[in-house]
C-alpha cells in the first residue's frame, strides 16, 4: 500500500489524531511557558470552545456528509477542475493543490474581515479576550458551512487529488493550532519561520483590539500570501504582552466565552462600517460606534 492509499484509508484517524496530538503538545507548551498572561479561567475557556468544536464538527456531518472529500471524488469520477482535465506529475499536483486551496483560505479571510455580515460571523473567532489553541478552532457555525461551501467550490474548479485535500485539511488544522498557540519561539526562530510560515506571533497581530492592526496577517500557513498582497505587519504598536486581544466593546465573559453567547454573537448590533477600511482608530471614530 503507498503512502496515498494510507492516508485515504486513514483520514479519520490522521484528523483526531492530530489535533488530539496538537491539543496536547500545545497545551502543554502553554501551561509550561505562556505567552502572555491569560485574562480568564482557561478551563472554562476550553470547555466552550472545544464545545463549540464539537457542535461544528456534528454540523458539518450532518449538512454535508461526504465532505470535501467526497466532492473530490465526485469531481474526479465527472472530469470537472483542471487538475482532472490536465495530466502532470502527480507528486506536483499535490503540492500546487495545497499552495493554491492555501491562497483562496487566505482570500476568504480577508472577505470575512471586509464584508460586514460576514464579519459579524467571523467576530466569533476574534471575541475570544485570551488566545490560545483553542482558539485556532472557534468559528460560528455559519461561517463553518460558508467555508465549506467555498471548498467545494473550489474543489469543482481546481479537480484536486483526494489526497490534496486531506493533506490540506489536516495541514491547516494543526497550524491553526500551532499559530494560535499562546506561545512564543526563541526570536531568531521566528524570524526564520516567518520567511515561509506564520508563527503565533505573527498571527497575534491579527487577533488585536486595534482595527488596523486585526485587518493584517490573515494567512493561516503560508506567510508569502500577506507579503505579497501588502497585508503583512511585523508587530503589534504595544507589544506581544501588553496588545489587547480581541474586539473592542465586547468584554461580558457571557458574549465572548459561553457557547451560548457565541452562538447569539452574530445577531447583536446593527449592521454597519466596513471594518476593513478604518486603517487608524482615533478617538472620533471610537464615538462613532
Ligand atoms: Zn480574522
Ligand atoms: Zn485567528
Amino acid at each position: 500500500m503507498n503512502l496515498e492509499e494510507f492516508i485515504i484509508n486513514n483520514e479519520n484517524t490522521i484528523r483526531i489524531s492530530v489535533f488530539v496530538g496538537m491539543l496536547l503538545i500545545m497545551g502543554l507548551w502553554e501551561l509550561l511557558a505562556p505567552r502572555r498572561a491569560p485574562k480568564i479561567s482557561k478551563l472554562l475557556r476550553w470547555v466552550n470552545n472545544l464545545g463549540l468544536v464539537f457542535l461544528n464538527s456534528l454540523i458539518l456531518r450532518l449538512v454535508f456528509p461526504l465532505a470535501a472529500t467526497g466532492m473530490a471524488f465526485f469531481a474526479a469520477e465527472h472530469g470537472w477542475g483542471i487538475f482532472n482535465y490536465y495530466e502532470i506529475n502527480p507528486l506536483l499536483e499535490i503540492i500546487i493543490c495545497v499552495i493554491a486551496m492555501d491562497f483562496i483560505i487566505y482570500l476568504q479571510h480577508v472577505l470575512v474581515h471586509a464584508v460586514p455580515v460576514l464579519w459579524r460571523l467571523h467576530r466569533v473567532h476574534h471575541a475570544d479576550i485570551d488566545y490560545d489553541v483553542t482558539t485556532g478552532s472557534r468559528f460560528h457555525p455559519i461561517e463553518i458551512i460558508i467555508s465549506m461551501l467555498i471548498k467545494l467550490a473550489t474543489i469543482v474548479v481546481l479537480g484536486p487529488p483526494v489526497v490534496a485535500i486531506i493533506i490540506f485539511e489536516v495541514l491547516l488544522n494543526g497550524m491553526a493550532m500551532f499559530n494560535h498557540g499562546n506561545v512564543g519561539l526563541p526570536k531568531i526562530l521566528d524570524k526564520f519561520l516567518r520567511v515561509f510560515i506564520v508563527t503565533p506571533d505573527m498571527h497575534r497581530v491579527h487577533h488585536s483590539i486595534e482595527d488596523d492592526e486585526t485587518n493584517s496577517n490573515f494567512g493561516f500557513n503560508l506567510s508569502c500570501w500577506d507579503r505579497l498582497f501588502g497585508t503583512y505587519r511585523e508587530q503589534p504598536r504595544k507589544g506581544q504582552v501588553d496588545m489587547a486581544i480581541g474586539i473592542r466593546g465586547f468584554t461580558q465573559p457571557r458574549q465572548t466565552t459561553w457557547l451560548h453567547g457565541l452562538l447569539i454573537l452574530p445577531f447583536i448590533g446593527k449592521i454597519k462600517g466596513y471594518t476593513i477600511n478604518r486603517r487608524e482608530w482615533n478617538s472620533r471614530d471610537q464615538s462613532e460606534d
